[in-house]
């Protein structure tokens, strides 16, 4: 048998020592490395970095279905949250509901560990990102696997000039406004159009400050929490400027500028996820109960 050189030996004793260094080295923010998990990690929860580059320890699944909402598209797996974020769902929902709403339908969280995702969204990487779907209609009480292709219309014109005003009404407003006002939410994703018919109707009125406009959303409002205590690597974006956002910025949206689509860069490395991020993503999987 042959025996190990003494050299082989000291680079074996070397390889050992420099394991645990290796081994702690923050994550490449590579969503298939995400998206391939398919449970949460074990343990307390907590939100880790930012919502565009962060994870979840402990995600917390959103039930399929609850009182005053209906989660869509659960097959995508991503209704994980920090639990800030079901309580969220919980609140809205229930507010709705008391209001005289009818179910919401919930899209997507987040991934079981957060984290970057293949596709549809560049946030919702902490779990503290909810999108609501801004459908007022009856909804049945089906098998959630008949929620997996619905889409509803846009509320927004073609050339996003204002709101439709088919489809608008003063529920969504106030669907929103409820969103806007539920505990620890940072700010609430809208259509410009929609935020410029909000400005309309509701200028100079408080919870306008959190509704911030943006692209898309036109069919659906998406909900972005403040970093909970219990969560010390997590990252806040700043908080929005104070007043109601009604003002020239709001022009911006329709400026030739803004209608171009940002072009993405030549491929580069992908960038590194907080070093939290590497024991969420070798912690063993949340038992299936
Ligand atoms: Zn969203």
């Amino acid at each position: 048998m042959l025996r190990p050189a003494p050299w082989r030996l000291a680079t074996a004793l070397a390889a050992l020592v420099a394991l645990p260094a290796a081994a702690v080295e923050a994550p490449l923010a590579r969503a298939s490395d995400w998206a391939a998990l398919s449970r949460p990690s074990q343990g307390p929860a907590r939100a880790i970095g930012g919502t565009g580059l962060g994870c979840l320890a402990g995600g917390v699944a959103l039930p399929a279905e609850g009182p005053g909402w209906q989660a869509v598209r659960v097959s995508r797996n991503r209704h994980w949250g920090h639990p800030a974020a079901i309580a969220l769902v919980e609140h809205v929902s229930g507010r709705a509901r008391a209001a005289g709403f009818p179910d919401l339908w919930i899209g997507d969280i987040a991934q079981p560990r957060g984290g970057p995702m293949p596709w549809g969204h560049a946030s919702h990487q902490t779990g503290l990102d909810v999108d609501i779907w801004l459908d007022l209609r009856p909804k049945p009480r089906v098998p959630a696997a008949q929620r997996e292709d619905l889409t509803i219309p846009s509320l927004v014109l073609p050339d996003e000039s204002g709101v439709d005003p088919a489809r608008w009404t003063p529920r969504h407003a106030q669907l929103i406004r409820i969103a806007t006002e539920a505990p620890g939410v940072d700010r609430v994703l809208v259509n410009h159009a929609i935020k410029r018919r909000l400005c309309a109707d509701h200028r100079g009125e408080a919870w306008l400050r959190r509704v911030r406009p943006w692209r898309g959303h036109d069919s659906h409002m998406h909900i972005r929490l403040r970093c909970p205590e219990d969560s010390p690597e997590c990252r806040d974006i700043a908080p929005p400027p104070p007043g109601d956002g009604c003002d020239a910025s709001l022009d911006w949206w329709l400026t030739p500028d803004a209608r171009r689509r940002p072009v993405p860069g030549p491929p580069g490395p992908p960038p590194r996820l907080p070093l939290a991020c590497a024991a969420v993503l070798r912690a063993p999987d949340l038992p299936t109960r």
